[in-house]
């Protein structure tokens, strides 16, 4: 696929990150929302902590390799991604499994409270796990779901936790953390805020917004891997009163005294649960090197400006089609990714992908292109535009091998 060239990204600030990415050059990659590509540093980090770590340090690495710190470690610098104090974030476990461990210990301080509100733009799994956790403890709590636009309003007295993705995983709207969170805390709630679209993507201030707790994940666009841990943020003041749901060892005080029975750490390890899983976290690390001299505010500007040129140019040469805008068009209001509506929406999407462009498919009707600014270029924007054009012009999408959905979209 040869791409034409695009004048803007000769005045683009980011143009060189491209270069610590190992990218296939037949793909324009718009799918690094759901799972970020392989920065060039990750195979031999990782190759090293096999062969030098577990190959030869073997059990000694826990200590030799520092291997035992690094869920926190990590932790400091995404933290310094989310405006979060050092100390505030641990990587751990699944961003799942975070939100039940965040939403148990707002449960605590909320004693007599029985209304959990949320959003139907939150993620399915994040509303199952409080389902199943209010089930496990026999509580007797509503979880609401509320339009995204009826959040602040429905925040009242009776309410325990607000709990919200920030970016909307469809559409990509995105939620007003400062004026959600002021208002949860106005009426005496607390707040839980999933940063899964967002860490990454555009800046965030959980310091300055006074959130409460908070999670995300690492495989988006921090591009730490398939299946890298999530992580979670408590506030600093909250952390050495909070009482773990999962309370295991490696959570606790002294897990090496082996003690009867479970003690919390103090600070956030507290919230790890179980053993990290060491080559994930190497991974992660040498993902999150490609950040060191970032300044997300130019990501942000970048990522504004690349779903502004694909709006424009997808509704220039697609309108006749039939694709609607799903995401909001003023790039204020979304994060860093563009949805239209279209139906045979997965045949599209599945002959996209066969052209080299790789987005994904929302059921029931929504292509979803996600767009990080580190590798991706205006030139790619445009040439994707172009490639979706030609296969709804040559109804490409109509070939039998695009029909059947796998397991995974
Ligand atoms: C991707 C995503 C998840 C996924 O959670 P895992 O436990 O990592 O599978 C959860 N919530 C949101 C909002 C997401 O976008």
């Amino acid at each position: 696929m040869t791409t034409p060239d695009h004048p803007l990204d000769e005045l683009d600030e980011l143009a060189s990150c491209r270069a610590r990415f190992s990218l296939p050059e037949d793909v324009i990659y718009l799918d690094g929302n759901s799972l970020g590509p392989l920065s060039s540093g990750v195979v031999e980090r990782v190759t090293d902590t096999v062969r030098q770590g577990w190959g030869r340090s073997l059990i000694r690495a826990w200590n030799d390799h520092g291997w035992i710190d690094w869920p926190e470690r990590l932790g400091d610098r995404l933290a310094a991604l989310i405006g979060a104090v050092p100390g505030s974030v641990t990587v751990t476990d699944t961003l799942s499994l975070n939100v039940a461990k965040a939403v148990s210990a707002a449960l605590e301080m909320t004693p007599g409270r029985k209304l959990i509100v949320s959003d139907t733009g939150n993620f399915p799994s994040d509303v199952y796990m409080v389902e199943g956790l209010l089930r496990g403890l026999g509580a007797d709590h509503e979880i609401r779901l509320v339009e995204p636009e009826q959040v602040l309003e429905s925040i009242d007295e009776r309410v325990a936790i607000v709990m919200l993705t920030q970016v909307d995983y469809r559409t990509g709207r995105l939620h007003d953390i400062d004026k959600i969170t002021a208002r949860a805390h106005a009426a005496g709630a607390v707040s839980f805020w999933d940063l899964a679209h967002s860490a990454g993507a555009l800046p965030i201030d959980v310091t300055g917004a006074n959130v409460d707790f908070a999670a995300g994940c690492t495989y988006k666009y921090l591009n730490g891997g398939p299946g890298a841990p999530g992580f979670i943020y408590a506030k600093p003041a909250l952390i050495d009163n909070i009482q773990p749901l999962l309370s295991g060892w490696l959570g606790s005080a002294e897990p090496f005294a082996f003690e009867s029975h479970y003690r919390p750490a103090k600070g956030i390890r507290r919230l790890r649960v179980g053993t990290p899983p060491v080559l994930a976290l190497a991974a992660l690390e040498a993902a999150l090197d490609v950040w060191t001299d970032i300044d997300v505010t130019a990501v942000r500007r970048k990522s504004c400006a690349l779903g502004d040129l694909f709006i424009d140019e997808v509704e220039r040469r697609c309108s006749r089609f039939g694709l609607t805008l799903a995401s909001p068009r003023r790039a204020v209001e979304r994060g860093s990714q563009v949805t239209f509506k279209c139906e045979q929406g997965y045949a599209v999407m599945a002959a996209l992908v066969a052209h080299g462009v790789i987005g994904d498919y929302r059921a029931p009707d929504s292509l979803r292109f996600g767009f990080a600014p580190l590798y991706l270029r205006y030139a790619d924007v445009v040439q994707a535009a172009a490639v979706l054009e030609d296969v709804l012009e040559n109804e490409t999408y109509k070939r039998p091998e695009f029909q059947n959905q796998p397991a995974v979209t």
